[in-house]
């Protein structure tokens, strides 16, 4: 721990470097950039690209990359060597100010979703520097990564970044709006900070790497629950055993190093589940982390004999995996507009943002669904263990009840003219995460922040933040136009909450999400239960949406067409794999094992009736008759999902019908074999059994 000051920090081109390593006035001229999103003067990222460079180099950094994210989820980058050859034979050490800003990566092989044919492979790389440069340290090999954005030559975003950029540019705009209005006329910017909660599993490397389907999909496909699952509760919170500490010491170290405040960890619900929750930040400086900490995790794991998994539902009947993603906005004099504070003039402020969020939650709950689905969490979302598919909004009851006052016209003083005065409602004193700590909600209100617990674990939180900060951007837009136009801005923001309290409260639910009653009120109330991933794939080419995210420059029409078709490929290519690989193991290791199994079992039956006696009363029989009729079972499930996935794979161009015959039918197909073999699991002798089990890898 003494370390530490040392250590937090040590390899991020942070602003303390910067000041001291730059000219004061390219210092300014920088921050000027960072803060107020100005245009980059080409002489100062020359400066700035050689700092950088030299910062790195005495580091111990040979090579630079611009870092960037793809729409594959996951981070890309390309090494260069800062070594420039002279013509007397040697090399100088470069790096210019335009190769800090633009990079311009073959982008042919990444998805595009059609916005780029691969004839017009170039894709550029430019620097955001409103995320700061990076070492990273690999095998011995230090680079410089440069945190970027990606898009094609004719300007569409080829990245997530770009989009999360814009919706924080667009909520800022709007959020300051509402400000001014409400007349606090000193702020200037208004950004949005998250804190993702990150969930995963270690199990031990050389059972991982008995498993195909963990190597190649991150899940079991196989596997019958062990008699002891998580039931006693005694792992979430458990003590930390000793090798996983380890882990997670030499994890923080890593972390610590790139400026990311690794702060929290315990042992999750699951056996071998845990979780690593960062302080907070700016979003898409969180969002940068949220990728370094997945990828860290993964790295450092293999260093203590250990394989992550950070797959939304690695093992059937286990809780799987998700990503809480806490979310708030803050403005550039350090409030939290989500902080309901104890002075009434600064609760009128919050019960407006608090309003519009409801309101951007109820119009947009098919959008934050869709930002929330991948093919993992299509097992998460609706199974008994995470929030379901249905959005809907805890905000506790004290909150509650405030808001169905002023609705109703209640509580709110009337200063003997009638007029509502909404100044003088002081809060209560609200606990953090209100009353009992609401688990089982989708969108929870916890104090100062709402919580987002819908996204999975492996997800990129760029999407779930893109929308979530446009969706709130557009409802602060349509307050802020009544607020600017009211001559009595304290009825007008009652009416405004009294108004968005009649349309949306319906979004607020402060009950148990996971009963089957709460799934029939919903419906009653009207609120969509979007089930799985391929159901909310269409909604991001919806009229209205495309409009609505169109109108606050987050997405283009052509972007919105792209992610489309870039989510169903994903999806059909994900099931197609799964498929395979169920093929494989069932094939090849399963129906094996079950064969030389029945085979020992008939050679023991042959044995006992060459001793003349009576072989019905011996067990051998009716395993027998067991395995042979569940690897007949077996055998027939192999050639049914061959066949649903080939009829698939006829359907041809990832269109809506290639995912939907993925999702019904060789999803389906490859569950109904799956609980044949896992019968087989619990009938074959266990050392002929071709891979590790559950039991084995969690406990
Ligand atoms: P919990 O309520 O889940 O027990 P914490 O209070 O520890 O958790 O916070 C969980 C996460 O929320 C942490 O990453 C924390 O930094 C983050 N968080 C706290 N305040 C904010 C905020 N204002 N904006 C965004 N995230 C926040
Ligand atoms: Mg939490």
């Amino acid at each position: 721990m003494s370390k530490l000051p040392g250590i937090y920090g040590a390899n991020v081109f942070s602003d303390s470097v910067m000041r001291a390593r730059l000219p004061n006035g390219t210092f300014k001229a920088l921050r000027k950039t960072i803060d107020e999103g100005l245009p980059l003067e080409p002489m100062v990222a020359e400066v700035v690209a050689n700092a950088m460079k030299d910062w790195a180099i005495e580091k111990g950094a040979t090579h630079y990359t611009h870092w960037f994210q793809p729409m594959t989820g996951y981070t890309a980058e390309k090494h260069d060597a800062f070594i420039s050859p002279t013509n007397d034979g040697s090399v100088i050490l470069e790096f210019s100010g335009k190769e800090l800003i633009q990079g311009e990566p073959d982008a042919s092989s990444f998805p595009s979703g059609g916005l780029r044919s691969t004839f017009e492979a170039r894709g550029y790389t430019a620097w955001d520097c409103t995320s700061p440069a990076f070492l990273k340290e690999n095998g011995g090999i230090t680079t410089l990564c440069i945190p970027t954005t990606f898009c094609a030559y004719t300007g569409e975003a080829l990245d997530k970044k770009t989009p999360l950029l814009k919706s924080m540019e667009a909520i800022n705009k709007q959020a300051v709006r509402v400000l001014h209005a409400l007349g606090d006329t000193d702020v200037k910017r208004v950004t949005t900070t998250v804190g993702s909660e990150q969930e995963y599993f270690l199990i031990p490397e050389e059972l991982f790497r008995q498993r195909r389907d963990l190597i190649y999909t991150g899940r079991t496909l196989f596997g019958a629950n062990p008699p002891k699952g998580q039931e006693l509760d005694d792992h979430y919170f458990g003590a930390i055993k000793e090798n996983v500490a380890c882990f997670m010491d030499e994890l923080n170290v890593e972390l610590w190093k790139l400026g990311i405040s690794a702060k929290t960890q315990h042992n999750e619900v699951a056996p071998s589940q845990f979780e690593l929750a960062p302080v907070f930040t700016t979003t898409n400086v969180a969002t940068d982390h949220n990728q370094l900490i997945m990828e860290t995790l993964k790295k450092v794991a293999e260093h203590h004999g250990f394989a992550c998994l950070m797959h939304e539902k690695p093992f059937a009947g286990i809780n799987g995996s998700g990503k809480h993603n806490n979310w708030s906005l803050c403005t550039d004099k350090g409030n939290n507009l989500l902080d309901p504070s104890k002075t009434p003039h600064e609760n009128t402020q919050f019960l407006v943002f608090l309003a519009a969020i409801i309101e951007a939650v109820d119009k947009h709950a098919d959008l934050l669904r869709l930002s929330a689905a991948n093919p993992g969490n299509d097992h998460r979302l609706g199974a008994n263990e995470a929030p379901p598919a249905i959005i809907s909004m805890f905000l506790g009851s004290e909150l509650t009840e405030i808001l169905e006052q002023i609705e109703n016209g209640e509580t709110v003083t009337s200063k003997g003219n009638n007029k509502l005065e909404i100044n003088v409602i002081t809060m209560p004193d609200l606990p953090m995460d209100n009353t009992d700590r609401n688990r089982t909600s989708p969108f929870a209100f916890t104090g100062n922040k709402f919580e987002f617990r819908m996204v999975g674990a492996t997800e990129s939180i760029a999407g779930p933040n893109t929308i979530l900060n446009a969706i709130v951007a557009d409802s602060l837009q349509s307050i802020a136009v009544k607020i600017e136009a009211a001559d009595d801005i304290e009825s007008e923001v009652a009416a405004i909450i009294k108004d968005i309290m009649i349309k949306h409260k319906r979004i607020i639910f402060n009950g148990d999400n996971y009963t089957d009653e709460w799934v029939a009120e919903a419906e009653r109330r009207g609120l969509p239960n979007i089930k799985s991933m391929v159901d909310s794939v269409p909604y991001i080419v919806e009229e209205k949406n495309i409009s609505l995210l169109e109108k606050h420059g987050v997405y283009s029409k052509a972007e919105l067409k792209s992610r489309f078709e870039i989510l169903l490929e994903a999806y059909s290519l994900n099931i197609n794999i799964e498929a395979m690989t169920t093929i494989d193991m069932a094939k090849t290791m399963i129906l094996p094992a079950a064969m030389t199994y029945a085979r020992q079992l008939a050679d023991s039956i042959n044995s006992i009736k060459k001793t003349s006696m009576d072989v019905s009363a011996f067990a051998q029989a009716d395993t027998l008759k067991a395995v042979s009729e569940n690897a007949n079972a077996l055998h027939k499930a192999i050639d049914k999902l061959k066949g649903a996935r080939d009829e698939a794979e006829k359907l041809e161009g990832y269109t809506i019908g290639m995912a939907t015959a993925y999702h019904d039918e060789v999803f389906t197909t490859m569950n109904e074999l799956r609980i044949i073999a896992d019968r087989l699991e619990l009938l074959v002798d266990r050392n002929l059994w071709p891979f590790p089990t559950y039991g084995e890898m969690l406990f």
